[in-house]
């Protein structure tokens, strides 16, 4: 599910529905933590070849967020007018992802957020990646074992045998047995 919005949005993943241990790492690899807005007074975090998240707007209220690599930053000075900072640089913009795939375009700072590099994830995700690897392991566990039809038969011919060899050492055994008490 997405924040802010409805039921209608939702992409419903399955821990049974992955095909190996790959697809399951390389569902844990779409996740990482929010994206921070960027703040008028942090512009110079952000600098030439950075890999940032940016929003782009749709039609209607749709902002959508896709990951761009900075090209290059134009500083401007900053204003105060309003009595805070404010950030007025532009910043060109190589998009990575989204409709703007492959095209420069400029943004401003309300557009831009700073990915997070932690190698910690989510919890939920991570035990949800858990189960999902435990369930693969255990069906290709499953494939391994010998088949069901096959291990009573093999069990039968191993106890006919040995009864058999009891058997004869019995006989045996009953005949030797009188010829000693002669
Ligand atoms: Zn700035």
């Amino acid at each position: 599910m997405y924040e802010h919005f409805s039921a209608d949005y939702d992409d419903v993943f399955k821990a049974a529905e992955f095909k190996n241990l790959d697809d399951v790492e390389s569902f844990g690899r779409r996740f990482r933590k929010v994206s921070l807005q960027l703040q008028d007074n942090e512009c110079n975090k952000v600098v030439g070849r950075m890999t940032i998240c940016a929003s782009h707007a749709f039609a209607g209220d749709d902002l959508c967020f896709y990951d761009a690599i900075v090209k290059k930053v134009q500083h401007k000075e900053h204003s105060f007018e309003s009595g805070e900072e404010e950030c007025l640089c532009n910043f060109i913009l190589n998009w990575q992802h989204g409709p703007n795939v492959g095209n420069l375009t400029s943004a401003t700072v309300e557009n831009i957020c700073l990915i997070q590099h932690t190698t910690g994830i989510d919890p939920k995700v991570a035990s949800f990646l858990k189960k999902s690897r435990d369930k693969i392991e255990m069906a290709y566990i499953i494939t391994q074992l010998p088949k069901v039809g096959m291990e009573p038969k093999h069990k039968e011919y191993s106890h006919e045998m040995y009864s058999t060899s009891s058997i004869n050492l019995f006989v045996a055994y009953v005949i030797v047995l009188p010829h000693l008490c002669l």
